[in-house]
Order: structure tokens, then C-alpha cells, then sequence
């Protein structure tokens, strides 16, 4: 027998990062231009605290792509690196320089600059889709430049260079089979996409801005005359984006014009937003928006986007943010969310789980403090809003509990009540002799138009419930409260017989014979299926109807709205 080590050289790993480490091509812009805002912010850092003396203005980051050369670049005024720093932090893969930094400057809390690097191998993702890349810095550090060149082997070149600007260019020369690279509209979409609120403002071509037309200028003399412009800087970004910022710096109105930069699309303004501001146990910022959601279930999903440190990483937040959540919108910027891992990881992963929770709660807080401060609007908007309240009561049970507090039950009448409003208004009226309360609803006014009348009629209270997954609800309603409760649509064929009434008739059956007959129902229809009463007989009607329609047909209900329907209700609690 022998023993050894295995021998791992990075001749082996290098081609394995290049194909496998990323599934996505374009995500190599992402990379390089999180490394050149590091650089970027780390010189803010060093200057900040006075290790740095010098002026350093205000950086930009430069995209820019030369078709002849077929070379794209990427230049920033950041820290640059000496030939040393080169050697240590390019040519040792998967040795990350972001986290050395915040690793020798935790005293100085470095971990407020944002810095967004972490594994030490985001700079090889730009292998992916160039040949050959070269490196053009110079380090803040009075030492000369240097020039690096690797053409995707693990062979580089490094010499001196005679760059006098502070900062690095990486310039990619583009492999003929990622020419897209190469077309500005393709590098736009990207920045627009992956770094629209990055923190360092990103440069890509120029722009022409209309000149305000001065006050005293004479009239335009008729003719088309072209307004006045100038040249000024596409700069792609907005590097100070609302949700970055404290909730008491922003105006309604400021949250209005993020959800427009969010959604330029969008023409629909958002009902109300939540801020998620935490530090404490991780950290966590957004913005979260409530859209107006009808009880058309093709809403769309997956609009929340995510993002770490400002980087954008996915609108794909499924199993990060709980799925009922899922229908609004908004943005979750999280340093403590793993950037590169596979999502089977992330949706097991501990720091997620809790953010989640967190999530969760501050939603039920606001909701709570919206009905608490003006009920009235929370009623108005409660049409628009309820499908995601009560979607999150069915499937979180911690929602669910924070949500008895807000949660309205709306009568046909646009009465709005809380379940404990509710029980007590119907009580007296409406407990049967069994001490069951008797909620009875209805799904469509005009259909049930006449059961509704008669109902009223008597006394009762009618509730309007239309969600499509208002038979899920129920069903949770009913296994929840304390005191035992039904819930009967209004043109069930039992209404009545549900009901205590003064002039209630004793039933035909002894309390032996209703057993027999109960246990004899059982014997087909099985228990966990269906519910068999014969308690509330009555000389009208069949014995032993009794809660059959109201049940099969939210069966038939729940069926069609579960398994394969829009929220995949999978986790749908068991009949
Ligand atoms: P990470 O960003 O996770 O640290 P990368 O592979 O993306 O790892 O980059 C490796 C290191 O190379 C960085 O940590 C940094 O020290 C250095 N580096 C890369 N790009 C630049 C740049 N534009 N300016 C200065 N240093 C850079
Ligand atoms: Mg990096």
C-alpha cells in the first residue's frame, strides 16, 4: 500500500475555471467591472483614512470597445497594482486581493466600502470570452507600471510599462466565436443589466444632452430649428440608488421615481413600499413594492431582483424570499447572499434562510401598521393586495399568525372586518348547536345574487370571498380557531340546517341511530376524505348531505387551483 498526495497544479484547474467556473458567458463584464470598482473603492478607502495622500476627484470606471482591434476595455482610476501586487493577486489563482484588504483594514471598517470580491476568481471569468487579456496598471504607490499578458495558458509575460495614469485597463482581445462582445447594443444591455446602480459611476460612450434653451433667447424663427446641444458622458448607472440610502432621506415621491428606474416599463404606480434596512445579525437593504394584483393568477413572477453590494446577481428569488412574496417587486441588495454558488446551495444555506424570516416579518409589520394608521385606505387597497396576504397566510405559518391582526374579511355589502371583528358581529346569529360558528360566504355576488338575499333575510351575515385560493384558506381557517368553525357558501343546499334556530327540531334519530348511520357513510366514503355529519337533522332534508357539496366542491376547487397552477401550491397542506 502507498500513500500520497494528489497532486493539484494549476495546469490541471485552469481550463476546468475557464469552461465549468461560470455557466454564463456575459457574466465576465460583471467581474472585471467589480474588480475595477473595488479598485476604485478601495483608493477612496486609503485616502479616507490617510494612508493614500492624494487628491483623488471623483473616479469613473470607462467601457470601451474598439471593432478594428476587436478588443474590448475596461479601465478605472483605482488603487492600479505594482508588478509585485500582479504577480500576488493575478498570477495566484483563487487568491482573492478583496478579501486581504478587508481582512488588513477591519480596523478602519473597511466593510463599509462595499467591497465586492470574495473568491479570487472572477478575474479569470474574462478567459472565457477573450484569447488573450492584458493588464495596463499603475499603483497609487510611486513605482513604475506594469504590463501583463496571458494568452490563456498558465505562460504570462510581465514587464515594466510606461503608463503614467493612475488605475488599470484590462483589454480583452475577444475570441472569434464571442464576437457579440464586440457590438456596443450587446455591452449596453449588460451594463444596464448587471451594473445599473454599481457605485462607481461606469462611462460607455458619449451622449447628447439638450441644452436648456436661455430665457432671453429670441423666438425660433419658424423653421425646424434643432434644440441646442452638447457632448457630455454616457454615464450608465446610478450610483447612489434609493435603497441604499436611510428611510428618512427619501420622499414618497423618491420611492415612486426608483420604482420607474426599476420598471421603466411599468405604468402602474406601486400601492406602497417597504424599506428593509438591517445590520444586525446580517446584513440586508432594499426596497420592496407592493404592485396592484388583481385575482389574476398569471401575475408575473420573479421580480424582485437581487443584488450583492450593488452587483446585480438574479431576479430569480426563488427559495431566497418566501414564494408568496415572490409577487412583488422590488430589490434585495445582501453582501452576506453567496454570489457564485450553485441554487440548490443558496436555498439550504443558513444566512438565506433567515433573511427569509426576516423578510417575512417586516412585510407582516408593514401591513400591520398600514391598517393600524388608516384603515380606511388599507380597505381600499385590501382588493388589491389580498391575493399575496392571503396566499402567505396559506403557505407561512408564521404569516399566517401575524396576519390575524390584518387580515379583512369583506361582506357583500363592502363591510370590512377582522376575523374577531366578524366572530363577534355573527356570534349570537350564527353558532349552531354544536357551538360551530357559521361563516357563510359567497364567491360571486350576482350568481348567488337570490341565496344572498335569503341569507340576509334571515338575519345573516354574508361574506364576499373571490380569491381563486379562498378554498385553501378556508380550509386552514377552519383547522386553526380555537372555537370550532364552518365555513358554508350561501347557496350550499344546508344553510339552514347549520344553523341553531329558536324553533329547532329535535331530531327523528336517536343518538344510537345517528351514530350507526354515521359510521355506515364511513364505511364508503373514508374520513380522511370526506365529512360525514348527521347531527343537524332536520325533517326537510337528506340526513346525510350535509357537508358533502360545500366539501367536494372545494375539492374539485382546490385541485384545479393546486398541483400544477401558477404558485405550484407543492407545499399546499395535505386534505
Ligand atoms: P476577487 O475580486 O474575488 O478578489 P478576482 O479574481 O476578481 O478576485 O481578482 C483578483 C485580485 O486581483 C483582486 O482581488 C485585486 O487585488 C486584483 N485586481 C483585479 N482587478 C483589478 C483592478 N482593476 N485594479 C486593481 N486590482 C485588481
Ligand atoms: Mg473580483
Amino acid at each position: 500500500m502507498s500513500k500520497g498526495n494528489i497532486n493539484v497544479s494549476v495546469e490541471n484547474i485552469f481550463p476546468l475555471i475557464k469552461k465549468f467556473l461560470y455557466s454564463d458567458h456575459e457574466i465576465f463584464l460583471r467581474e472585471l467591472i467589480s474588480n475595477a470598482t473595488d479598485a476604485t473603492l478601495k483608493l477612496k478607502h486609503l485616502a479616507r483614512i490617510g494612508e493614500a495622500k492624494i487628491e483623488i476627484g471623483n473616479p469613473q470606471i470607462e467601457v470601451k470597445v474598439n471593432k478594428d482591434n476587436k478588443t474590448l476595455h475596461i479601465i478605472d482610476q483605482g488603487v492600479g497594482m505594482t508588478q509585485d501586487e500582479v504577480k500576488k493577486y493575478i498570477n495566484e489563482v483563487a487568491f482573492s486581493g478583496a478579501e486581504e484588504f478587508l481582512e488588513k483594514y477591519k480596523d478602519s471598517e473597511a466593510k463599509e466600502t462595499g467591497i465586492i470580491g470574495h473568491f479570487g476568481l472572477g478575474f479569470y471569468s474574462a478567459f472565457m470570452v477573450a484569447k488573450k487579456v492584458e493588464i495596463f496598471t499603475k499603483s497609487w504607490k510611486d513605482e513604475p507600471a506594469a504590463h501583463w499578458t496571458c494568452e490563456g495558458t498558465t505562460e504570462f509575460s510581465l514587464e515594466e510599462h510606461n503608463r503614467k495614469d493612475r488605475g488599470t485597463e484590462i483589454v480583452l482581445h475577444i475570441n472569434e466565436d464571442e464576437e457579440e462582445f464586440l457590438e456596443e447594443s450587446k455591452i449596453r444591455e449588460l451594463l444596464t443589466k448587471y451594473n445599473k446602480f454599481m457605485p462607481v459611476p461606469i462611462k460607455f460612450g458619449t451622449k447628447e444632452k439638450e441644452l436648456p434653451k436661455a430665457e432671453d433667447a429670441p423666438e425660433a424663427s419658424g423653421e425646424d430649428e434643432k434644440p441646442k446641444t452638447v457632448t457630455v458622458d454616457d454615464i450608465i448607472n446610478n450610483p447612489d440608488p434609493a435603497w441604499t440610502k436611510q428611510p428618512t432621506d427619501l420622499e414618497e415621491e423618491d420611492y415612486k421615481n426608483f420604482y420607474r428606474e426599476l420598471y421603466p416599463m411599468q405604468f402602474e404606480e406601486p400601492l406602497f413600499h417597504i424599506h428593509l434596512n438591517v445590520d444586525y445579525p446580517f446584513n440586508l437593504t432594499g426596497i420592496l413594492y407592493f404592485p396592484k394584483l388583481t385575482n389574476d393568477m398569471s401575475v408575473q413572477k420573479d421580480k424582485i431582483q437581487l443584488y450583492q453590494n450593488q452587483v446585480f446577481v438574479t431576479d430569480n428569488v426563488e427559495g431566497i424570499v418566501p414564494e408568496f412574496l415572490t409577487m412583488l417587486r422590488g430589490v434585495i441588495d445582501s453582501p452576506d447572499i453567496p454570489l457564485n454558488v450553485s441554487r440548490s446551495y443558496l436555498q439550504a444555506d443558513g444566512a438565506v434562510k433567515k433573511i427569509s424570516s426576516y423578510i417575512t416579518r417586516k412585510v407582516a409589520d408593514k401591513l400591520k401598521s398600514l391598517f393600524n394608521n388608516d384603515r380606511e385606505d388599507f380597505e381600499k387597497k385590501w382588493n388589491d393586495i389580498k391575493v399575496v396576504i392571503e396566499y402567505g397566510m396559506l403557505t407561512e405559518d408564521k404569516f399566517y399568525d401575524k396576519a390575524q391582526k390584518f387580515a379583512l374579511y369583506p361582506s357583500v355589502d363592502n363591510k370590512f372586518y377582522t376575523y374577531e371583528e366578524l366572530e363577534a358581529k355573527i356570534k349570537d346569529n350564527q353558532t349552531d348547536k354544536d357551538d360551530k360558528l357559521v361563516i357563510l360566504y359567497a364567491s360571486n355576488k350576482e350568481e348567488q345574487h337570490s341565496n344572498i338575499k335569503a341569507a340576509q333575510d334571515k338575519g345573516y351575515e354574508v361574506l364576499l370571498l373571490d380569491s381563486p385560493i379562498v378554498s385553501h384558506l378556508i380550509q386552514k381557517i377552519e383547522s386553526s380557531k380555537e372555537q370550532k368553525v364552518s365555513f358554508v357558501r350561501v347557496d350550499s343546499d344546508h344553510v339552514d340546517n347549520l344553523i341553531k334556530k329558536e324553533d329547532e327540531q329535535v331530531s327523528k334519530l336517536s343518538d344510537e341511530e345517528k351514530e350507526k348511520l354515521k359510521e355506515s357513510y364511513e364505511a364508503v366514503a373514508p374520513k380522511e376524505k370526506y365529512t360525514v355529519q348527521v347531527e343537524a337533522l332536520d325533517s326537510n332534508s337528506a340526513p346525510v348531505m350535509i357537508t358533502q357539496p360545500e366539501f367536494m366542491r372545494r375539492m374539485k376547487e382546490m385541485q384545479q387551483t393546486g398541483g400544477g397552477g401558477m404558485f405550484g401550491m407543492g407545499n399546499m397542506p395535505e386534505m
